[in-house]
């Protein structure tokens, strides 16, 4: 059954942009909710454990030493469906096939760079939301 949390990061490249708010500005307009919210800077190891089910793809040291090379908004979001809603607002994980509207669409430049995370699975946004927030942080 369909829970109604997800986990999202903005990634370095969006921060670095300037996109932080227009990004949070279409997660609230698509109907989410901010339960918790941190801006933080991501350490080879808390990104390289966070990315561990990658470790076997060609991608996964470029991807982490992209993940730590700026701050990230890292945050949970509350709304019905909250998964498979989330992924449908961020677009395909390539930019260029991202949807007309999406946010990896409007703020994304590459396949490696592109904008935002979205947790896949109701599972997955538990774990992930538990990694980066206390229970004390999580209403
Ligand atoms: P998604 O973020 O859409 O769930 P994946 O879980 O497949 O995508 O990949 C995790 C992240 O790894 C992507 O968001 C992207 O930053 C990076 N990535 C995925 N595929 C590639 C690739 N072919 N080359 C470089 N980086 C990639
Ligand atoms: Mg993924």
């Amino acid at each position: 059954m369909a829970t109604n949390r997800t986990f999202t990061m903005i990634k370095p490249d969006a921060v670095a942009n300037g996109h932080i708010g227009a990004i949070l500005n279409d997660i609230i307009a698509g109907g989410f909710k901010i339960v918790a919210m941190k801006y933080i800077q991501l350490t080879e190891e808390s990104a390289g454990n966070f990315y561990a089910v990658h470790k076997e793809r060609p991608f996964y040291g470029e991807l982490v030493s992209f993940m730590t090379s700026g701050p990230i908004v890292a945050a949970i979001l509350e709304k019905e469906n909250a998964v498979e809603d989330f992924r449908t607002l961020i677009g395909a994980t390539n930019p260029a096939e991202a949807a007309e509207g999406t946010i990896r669409n409007k703020y994304a430049k590459s396949i490696d760079a592109n904008a935002v995370h979205g947790s896949d699975s109701d599972e997955n946004a538990q774990i992930e939301g538990n990694f980066f927030f206390s229970q004390f942080e999580r209403f």
